[in-house]
């Protein structure tokens, strides 16, 4: 007989499979303390933030290691987590029925670097549990369309895990500071996203919304080893120096975005991103936080467990038995 088989009684579930693993409790806390401080709170002043901030990180973990490194496995560390809750998500659509999901919405300038925290933190989650979309210019289709239909379009399914690669603020942001439309349509946008904001939270959305913040002086550095490196002029668009050109609107634009929207259905984040290794933790730290807030657990089986292994075990030995009158 197959000891393993028998090696817990029946419909007692694992408690290490459907409780909360140990060490994710302090991970978690420190999470919640890092979304605390990048969080957008009434008065908040987009200019005051230092681009090459680092809130919340433990000051030996500059001292013993350097940031970097520290960071890089910290991000390991979290990122196997991240994996477990979105399984746990995934299985509690899937089986239980579940309407909840996470929408990570990543706002930046050119260079920000909302690509590489996607590499970087979301890579390692299961990308069969992933819905990754970027936002450029509307086509003619979406056009014709009110602003959101196309991000309505795009949003995970129950028990996936969403990232939006620039999103709907670019209607109160690059179309607001490149004068697409009159200001009165922008303006009354704010009303509108939020409305549609607490529309998604309602079904059971958790948003995050993440501006990473990169200073003026960083851009033109990573604008410039784009155009210094062969292998990185294709990400160059010569309309990015337009944009930079107008740098103090799209700032202000920013602010407004914030100031408006940052709501306690879809909170605001701002993580300084000059130093990547510090982006990619606070991202990481930011979806963490929200997956702790879940309480995911797997869901419970439909079945009787002992009744399905007693029909395999019973199918096993049968097999057995026939390989066995086989070979005599
Ligand atoms: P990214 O810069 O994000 O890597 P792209 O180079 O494709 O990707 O740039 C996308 C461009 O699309 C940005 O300049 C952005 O401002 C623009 N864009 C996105 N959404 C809109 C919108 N709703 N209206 C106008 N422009 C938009």
């Amino acid at each position: 007989m197959d000891t393993r088989l028998k090696a817990r009684p029946a419909n007692v579930a694992d408690p290490a499979v459907t409780s909360t693993p140990a060490d994710l409790a302090p991970l978690a806390a420190r999470a919640a303390k890092v979304r605390d401080l990048l969080r957008v709170g009434p008065g908040f002043d987009l200019a005051a933030v230092d681009a090459r901030a680092t809130p919340g990180l433990p000051r030996r973990a500059v001292a013993d290691q350097g940031g970097k490194e520290w960071s890089r496995e910290q991000v390991a560390a979290i990122g196997t987590h991240l994996a477990d809750q979105q399984e746990r998500l995934f299985a509690q659509a899937k089986v239980g029925g579940a309407r909840g999901r996470l929408l990570l919405v990543l706002q930046a300038l050119d260079c920000g670097g909302k690509d590489g925290t996607i590499k970087r933190v979301a890579g390692a989650m299961n990308p069969l549990g992933l819905h990754i979309v970027g936002f450029g210019p509307p086509t003619k289709e979406e056009r014709a369309h009110d602003f959101l239909w196309r991000i309505r379009r795009a949003l995970p399914d129950p028990g996936v895990v969403g990232i939006f690669n620039r999103s709907h603020y670019e209607d109160v942001l690059a179309v607001r500071v490149r004068n697409l439309v009159p200001e009165s349509t922008w303006r009354a946008r704010y009303d509108l996203i939020n409305q549609f904001e607490k529309e998604l939270a309602d079904d059971g959305v958790t948003i995050i919304k993440a501006m990473l913040h990169i200073s003026y002086g960083e851009q033109r550095q990573r604008l410039l080893d784009r155009l210094n490196d062969p292998t990185k002029q294709w990400k160059f668009n010569p309309g990015d120096l337009d944009d930079r050109a107008r740098w103090p609107d799209f700032q202000a634009a920013y602010a407004d975005a914030l100031a408006l929207c940052a709501t306690p259905a879809a909170p605001w984040y701002v993580v300084p991103a000059d130093r990547k290794w510090y982006r990619n933790w606070a991202v990481a730290n930011l979806l963490l936080a929200a997956f702790a807030d879940m309480g995911l657990k797997y869901p419970a089986p439909s079945f009787d467990v002992e009744e399905q292994r007693a029909r395999l075990t019973a199918e096993e030995r049968a097999g057995r038995g026939k390989r066995e009158m086989n070979s005599s």
